[in-house]
């Protein structure tokens, strides 16, 4: 069998790979079948495409990316919020395209916040909006309603919706990322906002 080619990207002798071969995760260092990789294209130098697994195996790709993104959560939606203000028009175009993409992910997504916020929705529901929240944050004269400081401000349940609290306004305050991540699914008389 053949599997020994010249990369157009690299000019070197690759193997070409096919799901039924078997490669080694970079991570794990196990043996497996090439299906349980992710694959990618890359573009060789010639303009030629050529498809071949990644270097990790699905499993430690899937893991990484969860560290990651439990790591470096707030770091991310930084970055998203500086993307965004560069061009909001095409970060939007860039959300939709992917919405149309993967829509099953979306569908996905949709329900894990559907299904937070469903006993956690009433009558009074509708009366949380955009702007009675800026005019929230106006009357808390822009400081975080736990620790008082000048911060980006974002929706908190006082009552988290997990431990039965409701999407109305008496139960949302402005608090900054700080107080709103550590106080998590706490009720207040479990948690104190470090100042
Ligand atoms: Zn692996
Ligand atoms: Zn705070």
């Amino acid at each position: 069998m053949d599997n020994e080619n010249t990369s157009p990207r690299i000019g070197r002798p690759v193997t070409v790979y096919t799901m039924d071969m078997r490669k080694a995760c970079r991570s794990c260092k196990e043996t497996k079948l090439c299906s349980e990789f992710y694959w990618q294209k890359s573009n060789g130098v010639d303009g030629t495409i050529f498809r071949h697994p990644m270097f990790m195996c699905k499993e430690c790709t899937k893991k990484a990316r969860k560290d990651d993104i439990l790591k470096r959560g707030a770091e991310i939606n930084k970055i998203r919020k500086v993307r965004y203000r560069k061009d909001p028009n095409k970060f939007r175009q860039r959300t939709l395209e992917w919405q149309r993409q993967f829509p099953e992910k979306m569908a996905l997504i949709k329900l894990v916040r559907y299904e937070r916020m469903k006993g956690a929705i009433t009558a009074e529901s509708s009366l949380v909006t955009r702007d009675w929240f800026n005019q929230l944050i106006k009357s808390q004269n822009k400081l975080c309603f736990y620790c008082g400081k000048n911060l980006p401000l974002e929706s908190e349940h006082i009552i988290p919706i997990c431990r039965g609290g409701k999407h109305v306004r008496e139960n949302i305050v402005a608090s900054c990322r700080a107080c709103n991540a550590s106080k998590g699914t706490l009720l207040l008389n479990e948690w104190k906002p470090h100042l």
